[in-house]
C-alpha cells in the first residue's frame, strides 16, 4: 500500500498490524486523551505525551525568537513566523513519532 504524499492526508503505520492505517489528524488527536483507531485492523493506539511536549517546547522557542525579532525591528509582520514554526514542530516531533499500541 503506497503512502499518500500530502502530510495531512498521509497514513501512519499502526503498531498492531504495521499497515498504514492511522491518519495524521487522528495521530495528533491521540495526544489529547482520544486514542487513534487503525483503519485496517480497527485496534487503538496513541502517541506518548512527551512527543507533544517536545513539539510545544520547540514551538515556544521559535515563537519567542520571532517575537524578539518583531520587537527589535518594530515590525509585527514577523509574528506570522509563529505559524510555520507550529507546522514544523508538529511535523518533526508529532507526525514522525512512533505510535504505541493501546491494548
Ligand atoms: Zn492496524
Amino acid at each position: 500500500m503506497a503512502l499518500i504524499e500530502d502530510p495531512l492526508m498521509a497514513l501512519h503505520a499502526c503498531p498492531h498490524c504495521h499497515q498504514p492505517g492511522v491518519s495524521s489528524v487522528a495521530k495528533v488527536h491521540s495526544l489529547f486523551m482520544k486514542p487513534a483507531e487503525c483503519r485496517v485492523c480497527h485496534r487503538f493506539c496513541y502517541l506518548h505525551y512527551t512527543h507533544g511536549l517536545r513539539a510545544m517546547i520547540v514551538w515556544v522557542i521559535f515563537s519567542w525568537m520571532f517575537i524578539g525579532i518583531a520587537l527589535y525591528q518594530n515590525l509585527w509582520i514577523y509574528l506570522i513566523g509563529t505559524i510555520p514554526a507550529l507546522l514544523l514542530a508538529v511535523d518533526k516531533f508529532i507526525l514522525t513519532a512512533p505510535l504505541r499500541p493501546l491494548d
